[in-house]
């Protein structure tokens, strides 16, 4: 898996999901992992590599076994773009290694 078979799995629970709460946090669950969407912020900014209108705030990915990794809602739009993600944009590696667990 790549990190962007990553966000656009992400992408596909969210749409195919019904949010559910948990802990305090609302979001959506696979398996053992959490996608925590209580960061997310209305409004939208331009990719700066395109001016496609991108979502704002945060998507938390938890593991049931601690694990978390934050992004950036902006990678939904990069993996459906084409757009590299780098580790500038979110710890890959961890990132798909919670995936994989999904
Ligand atoms: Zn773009």
């Amino acid at each position: 898996m790549t990190p962007e078979d990553a966000i656009r799995k992400i992408a596909a629970l969210c749409r195919s999901r019904s949010a559910i709460s948990e802990g305090g946090r609302s979001g959506y669950r696979s398996g053992r992992v959490f996608i925590d969407t209580s960061g997310l912020q209305r409004g939208v900014v331009p990719c700066p590599r395109c001016g496609a209108l991108m979502g704002m705030g945060s998507i938390t990915v938890c593991h049931d076994d601690g694990r978390t990794v934050r992004f950036n809602p902006r990678l939904f739009h990069y993996a459906e773009a084409g757009h590299p993600i780098t580790n500038r944009d979110v710890n890959c590696k961890l990132l798909v290694a919670i995936m994989s667990d999904a």
